[in-house]
């Protein structure tokens, strides 16, 4: 009866035991699964924190375009592309026409406007496979992968209509805006010729009167 008693005893310990373990276990199990998840959300904003750390040190701040850096960056993988595949290559540097004037007279706020706009023209006018860079201050670098001097001068002229004819709204006033076009064409063996062609172009379009587009 004693022995009994006590086998008894030793089963409701042992049940009372691994019911305690199972407990544990299944709260080991949710704890690790926490910590699973947050591990998770921290990736997800560190991969987001380093997208937004890459858009910043690619893009230009105030227009969105392709910062100098990169819009070079991306002249020079062109150029090696249509060097591999035998296509044409054009770059169009853009400089708007006395903008000074335009901070003079109507403030710097609507000077970053009008780049912001004109900007906005050039990336809605180009095609898929075109890049547009602020290049520099009031200066525009648009890379045309598969473009002849022909198929350039007639593009160019376009994007020069498109600025001249913008409707450009700083509150109630409308801001005039013209520009004036270098564009060059070819087969280049590197990007550093291209932009200097381009922008000797664009120097005798400013010569010329400005508002027009030179070729080269
Ligand atoms: P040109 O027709 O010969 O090019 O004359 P311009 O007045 O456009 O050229 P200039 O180089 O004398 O002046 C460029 C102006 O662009 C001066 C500078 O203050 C202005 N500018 C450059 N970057 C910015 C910017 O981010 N915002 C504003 N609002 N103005 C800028
Ligand atoms: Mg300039
Ligand atoms: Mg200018």
């Amino acid at each position: 009866m004693g022995m009994i008693a006590l086998l008894f005893g030793l089963l409701v310990l042992a049940s009372w035991r691994f019911r305690r373990l199972v407990v544990r276990a299944r709260e080991g199990e949710l704890e690790v699964r926490q910590r699973i998840e947050n591990l998770e959300r921290e990736n997800a904003e560190l991969l987001n924190a380093l997208e937004q750390a890459r858009e910043f040190a690619e893009h230009d701040g105030l227009t969105g375009l392709w910062n100098h850096r990169m819009i070079l960056e991306r002249l020079r993988q062109e150029v090696n592309r249509c060097g591999r595949e035998g296509t044409p290559l054009t770059a169009i540097m853009v400089d708007l026409d006395h903008f000074k004037n335009v901070n003079d007279t109507f403030g710097h706020a609507a000077g970053d406007l009008v780049l912001k706009e004109t900007g906005a023209i050039f990336q809605r006018m180009v095609r898929s496979y075109d890049w547009v860079g602020r290049y520099g201050g009031e200066e525009f670098l648009l890379i045309l992968p598969g473009t002849n001097f022909v198929g350039a001068r007639k593009r160019t002229e376009q994007l020069r209509l498109a600025v001249q004819t913008a409707r450009i709204l700083y509150g109630e006033t409308a801001i005039p805006v013209t520009a004036s076009f270098g564009a060059a064409s070819g087969f280049p063996s590197g990007g550093e010729s291209m932009v200097l062609a381009a922008d000797a172009a664009l120097y005798r379009a400013k010569e010329n009167g400005r508002n027009c587009v030179m070729a080269t």
